[in-house]
């Protein structure tokens, strides 16, 4: 069962052949003024047992360097596709993905890996650590898959767990721990190697409300020093602390 977690960071450690998301200089020396996230016409069609799926159907959808978005829309309209194609987990099956002016919609998925890897932090709504790692090991997976030496791993593990008030739990299991606690780690965990997007699907759906108000007081901290995060909720009480929404439904952007 966790195989497929661990595939969120496995693969492609080495150089991707992309250049960076990060706002560094062009060739011209100027940064890239464009949007971060870049996604023209994508749909998104997956084949199970000759059943087509139309996940997402031409979508448009730009996200600036630092913008906070929510992703709003019914149960099955395309949320977590939506979520995936920006953190490259999926590939489109049309249309294009351009990442910080560069087009990834065609990387082969070793590269995919490799970006997601160093720019992408993920939380989910099931918290989706690993039972058998203690809390230590599952923040510090990414670092592993990213190649850091020991004791950078240590320090860089400690400072995220300090970040989330879970240093004291470092040893313990996730089985130890409350709803959100463990979401506090997952958090940890997504913000470990410091990615320049987060991803948050549903992040409060399975904590009480004063767990969720730390959930999303965290990563309002995490928009305030700079990252991009795309949130898929449907707690109306968030509507507040997002600078956009876009809402799904049946696989396009409706609003
Ligand atoms: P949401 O997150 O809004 O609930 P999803 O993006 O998970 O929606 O799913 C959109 C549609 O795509 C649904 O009909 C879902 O069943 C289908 N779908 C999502 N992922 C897969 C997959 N890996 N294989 C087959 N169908 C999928
Ligand atoms: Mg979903």
């Amino acid at each position: 069962m966790f195989g497929k977690l661990r595939n969120l960071w496995g693969g492609g450690a080495a150089g991707s052949g992309f250049a960076t998301v990060r706002p560094v200089p062009g060739e011209d020396g100027v940064p890239y003024a464009g949007p971060l996230i870049e996604l023209a016409g994508i749909s998104k069609i997956f084949l199970v047992d000759d059943v087509q799926t139309h996940a997402l159907r031409d979508v448009n959808f730009e996200v600036a360097r630092g913008e906070f978005v929510a992703v709003n829309g019914p149960s099955g309209s395309g949320k977590t596709t939506l979520l995936s194609i920006c953190g490259l987990l999926e590939a489109p099956s049309e249309g294009a993905y351009v990442l910080n002016g560069h087009d990834v919609s065609h990387l082969p998925a070793a590269s995919r890996a490799a970006v997601r890897n160093r720019e992408v932090g993920f939380i989910f709504q099931s918290f989706n650590l690993i039972g058998d790692l203690t809390v230590f090991e599952n923040v510090e997976l990414p670092l592993t898959y990213l190649g850091l030496p020991a004791a950078e791993r240590r320090d860089r593990v400690a400072a995220a767990l300090e970040r989330v008030e879970m240093a004291d739990r470092a040893r313990q299991m996730p089985s130890q721990l409350s709803g959100g606690q463990q979401q506090r780690v997952a958090v940890a965990r997504a913000v470990v190697g410091d990615p320049q997007i987060i991803l948050a699907d549903e992040p409060t759906g399975n904590l009480n409300s004063r767990q969720a108000e730390t959930v999303i007081a965290m990563l309002c901290e995490l928009h305030d020093s700079g990252a991009t995060i795309l949130l898929v909720t449907h707690d109306p009480r968030w509507k507040q602390v997002v600078q956009r929404s876009v809402e799904l439904f049946d696989g396009t952007i409706v609003a």
